[in-house]
């Protein structure tokens, strides 16, 4: 019998809660990590404010993952919106909910979650082993016993979770690791790719573009020349791509179709409130109220300063014209620009800049209910390490907490149904 019940390996948000789980039901845990401080990701969630989860009931909250958010049904049932709320109430972290159902750390501060958790497995006497990387998984007759240090040393458990997040943002300590562990020990890898991440359009931007955000505008992603989504509400031109929570949001599908070598355009409509014929009758009247004004004024009456010039760029328009001398043909080449702006993408901003890892371990191969390897005796997987991403909203790291609290809860019953556990 080994004296580690539970060997979970990665201190994120899910290794983490499940730690926490398994150690309330009796195992003595320990958790190995590669970085020097557990949880850098969460600690940089939120734009540094940390959207925890969502208030969303559970349908709807299915919604905004992919295809296989199916398989969280069984994770969101034992501990879902409600459930995180409350364990970080009794562990001594306010949270408050925002626009949208978001839920936020009430202090503003991202690093409060982690000091919590980390206070929380401190409380329950488990091991934390940082600096610590673990090189590969013990396995012997298609069983997991441990794991093998960077350095050399084996760790041996009952039970382990591999809990080591995606790909994005390496430097938070998500490398990929975990997943080269599992294929090594004969799991299925959906390749991953960066999801929620900006789009770099064909086109080069100009460098007057950087930063500027757009509110209540609306972008549609077209694949193959096909409408496939439409999303409302800001973006921002951001380092030579389109960025922003529109953006961000078609963002996984626009990655996927163009790896699979499809066409891949972004449409931008600037007034998506107005329809082409009051977008005119605008214009004349601006032009009919404003003797004399030139184009450069007209066009500074519909856009921000930041996109004026811009404008003018895209469509060939000469700003110290007057106004009243545009041709019927001419304000139709600025309407369109207003009402059409189209973006072919060529790429994506890299691993470093996105928040979530789309692809990972095939869900067909982990029993939902448990979490358990359907390949590997005594081997759980929690977070992202598993085919499951997310939109924005709270909705990744809610997916994270829960399959840890699952993961954790089932490794301490099957190790109690065995007759293991102290
Ligand atoms: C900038 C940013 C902001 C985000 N904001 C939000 C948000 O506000 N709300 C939301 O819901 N989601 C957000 N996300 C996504 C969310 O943070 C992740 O989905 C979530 O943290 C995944 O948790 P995890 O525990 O599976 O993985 P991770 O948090 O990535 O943790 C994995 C851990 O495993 C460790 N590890 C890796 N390899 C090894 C190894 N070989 N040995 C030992 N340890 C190893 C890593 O160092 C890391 O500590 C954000 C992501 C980013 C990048």
């Amino acid at each position: 019998m080994s004296a580690i019940d539970l060997l979970v390996v990665g201190a994120g948000a899910a290794g983490l809660m499940a730690a926490i789980k398994a150690a309330d039901e009796g195992l003595r845990v320990c958790i190995v990590e590669s970085m020097a401080k557990p949880a850098r990701k969460l600690g940089i969630a939120g734009k540094g404010r940390g959207n925890l989860t969502n208030t969303a009931p559970l349908a709807e909250f299915l919604k905004h993952f992919n295809r296989h958010g199916r398989f969280l049904k069984a994770s969101f049932a034992a501990f879902f919106n409600k459930e995180l709320i409350d364990f970080f109430e009794k562990e001594g972290l306010k949270t408050v909910e925002e626009r949208g159902g978001r839920v936020f750390v009430a202090s503003g501060r991202a690093t409060d979650a982690v000091r919590c958790l980390h206070h929380a497995i401190e409380r329950r006497g488990i091991r934390l082993l940082t600096s610590n990387p673990v090189r590969e998984l013990l396995i012997a007759e298609k069983c997991c016993h441990g794991v093998i240090l960077a350095d050399g040393r084996k760790l041996e458990a009952t039970r382990t979770l591999l809990a080591t997040g995606g790909m994005s943002y390496p430097l938070t300590g998500s490398t990929g690791d975990g997943l080269r562990m599992a294929k090594k020990c004969g799991h299925t890898i959906i390749t991953p790719l960066p999801a929620l991440v900006a789009l770099k359009p064909e086109q080069t931007l100009p460098e007057n573009l950087q930063a500027v955000v757009l509110k209540n505008v609306s972008a549609e992603l077209r694949i193959d020349g096909k409408k496939e989504a439409a999303e409302f509400g800001e973006m921002a031109f951001l380092d030579g791509c389109l960025a922003g929570p529109i953006i961000i949001t078609l963002s996984r599908s626009a990655v996927q179709a163009l790896h699979a070598g499809h066409k891949v355009e972004i449409v931008l409509d600037l007034k998506p409130a107005l329809d082409h014929a009051t977008i005119d009758r605008r214009l004349l009247r601006e032009i009919e109220n404003n003797r004399g004004i030139d184009i450069a004024g007209l066009i500074a009456k519909l856009l921000p300063a930041d996109l004026r010039r811009y404008c003018l760029e895209q469509t060939g328009l000469i700003g110290s014209k007057k106004a009243d001398q545009m041709s019927a043909e001419q304000r139709k080449i600025l309407r369109l620009w207003l009402k059409e702006q189209h973006y072919q993408v060529a790429g994506h901003a890299p691993w470093e800049q996105a928040i979530v890892t789309a692809g990972g371990i095939t869900t067909t191969e982990i029993n939902p209910n448990t979490l358990a390897s359907k390949i590997i005796a005594n081997l759980h997987f929690a977070g992202e390490i598993i085919d499951i991403d997310a939109d924005t909203g709270g909705y990744n790291l809610q997916a994270a907490f829960s399959t840890g609290w699952l993961a954790g809860m089932s490794a301490a019953q099957a190790i109690k149904n065995a007759g293991k556990a102290r």
